[in-house]
């Protein structure tokens, strides 16, 4: 079986200065990968190429075994490729419906859209009216993530989901994201500090400078993990 997310031998930069080299990335349906590192290493580029935001240098992007490098973040959101950006991703001007009307672009009904959404986050339905931005960060978070489901992604991927968030509200979303994972999204979590999420994660890969230094399944890389943190702090 192919993954459905695939990036091969990545490259990428800014300018003239490289922050991605020769980075392998590869997520099955269902399975739940966690990309971590320092400030800096490179996940949220990574996070970028994969969505179509940023031109790779060299290497390529493949989704279903399907080359798409250069294809634009339109089209890929088409087929199902989704982020939810660090910093929630909610207009908080906007109330919890409008933040979920907006969704309606990708051919689902607002009612289909919020019928998902309630019956998952029962809480944003109590928040209807609400300005996303009036409400709690975890609140905000399960608004993020609900628009993101609201698209039926095949690829969902977070950027910093834990982000200024209680450890108990930071278990409570990622037991969200494996709820998607075992509907059979594949599903790429970028964080700085590992613990939140290997409890989640079927396999972790620690990005240093931007080159993998170390990965695998995540109970398995307890000791390497710490010491590529404190070696790095
Ligand atoms: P963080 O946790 O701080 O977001 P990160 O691992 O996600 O870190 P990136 O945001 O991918 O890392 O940044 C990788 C490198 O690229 C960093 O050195 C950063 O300064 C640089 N960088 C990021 N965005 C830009 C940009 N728009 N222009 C120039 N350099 C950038």
């Amino acid at each position: 079986m192919n993954p459905i997310l695939e990036l091969r031998d990545v490259s990428a930069a800014y300018g003239k200065i490289t922050v991605l080299r020769g980075v392998n990335v590869s997520v099955m349906p269902g399975q739940i990968v966690a990309l971590l590192g320092p400030n800096g290493a490179g996940k949220t580029t990574t996070l970028r190429v994969a969505c179509g935001a940023h031109p790779v240098s060299s290497g390529q992007l493949l989704l279903g075994g399907r080359d798409m490098t250069g294809v634009s973040p339109r089209d890929l959101a088409r087929i199902g490729v989704c982020l939810i950006p660090e910093g929630r991703g909610v207009f908080p001007n906007l109330t919890v419906r409008e933040n979920l009307v907006m969704m309606t672009f990708t051919g689902r009904s607002i009612e289909e859209i919020e019928e998902v959404a309630y019956t998952r986050f029962p809480i944003l339905g109590k928040r209807v009216s609400q300005t996303a931005g009036t409400m709690s960060g975890g609140e905000q978070q399960m608004l993020a993530l609900a628009r993101g489901l609201a698209t039926d992604p095949a690829v969902l991927m977070l950027d910093e989901l834990s982000m200024g968030l209680a450890p108990r509200i930071v278990a409570e979303l990622y037991e969200h994201v494996a709820e998607a994972a075992r509907q059979g999204v594949a599903v790429l979590v970028v964080e700085q500090f590992a613990t939140a999420v290997l409890h989640t994660a079927d396999h972790a890969a620690v990005l240093v400078r931007g080159e993998i230094e170390i990965e695998g399944p995540p109970d398995e890389l307890g000791d390497e993990l710490a010491s590529l943190y404190l070696g790095s702090a």
